[in-house]
């Protein structure tokens, strides 16, 4: 039996913070179990900022699907004194919010059948 070890996220340094989260976004509830694509697009968030003492500590690391980590990415939270589930709870309106905008975006711009719908042409 060879032990391999992977230096990327999925398979390496934050399998361990998916495994605790039981590979679900803790902020939209993407389920990486679910379908090889939804564990493709996990990650791991950071709930303080670089620079912080405790960062990099395993309880300050969370599931995060690549969109949700993404969302958040330029603002600035207060995060002295708060606890893990507090600071989850401070970030996630906010990435809600921005999916929901890319939904509204997506139902617009994306959803199959729309062209369809708006010609009229109805091939059923
Ligand atoms: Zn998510």
């Amino acid at each position: 039996m060879t032990k391999q070890s992977y230096n990327d996220a999925l398979r390496g340094y934050a399998h361990p913070v998916h495994q605790r989260d039981d590979f679900v976004c803790v902020y939209c509830g993407l389920d990486g179990k679910a379908s090889l694509s939804n564990w493709l697009h996990l990650s791991e968030d950071h709930l303080l900022p670089r620079g912080h003492s405790n960062r990099d500590d395993m309880e300050y690391r969370v599931t995060s699907c690549r969109f949700c980590n993404e969302a958040h990415n330029r603002m600035v939270f207060d995060v002295e004194g708060k606890s893990p589930e507090e600071l989850i709870d401070q970030k996630k309106p906010f990435v809600l919010q921005r999916r929901n905008e890319y939904k509204e975006f997506w139902v617009e711009q994306v959803q199959p059948g729309k062209e369809f719908e708006k010609s009229g042409k109805n091939q059923e």
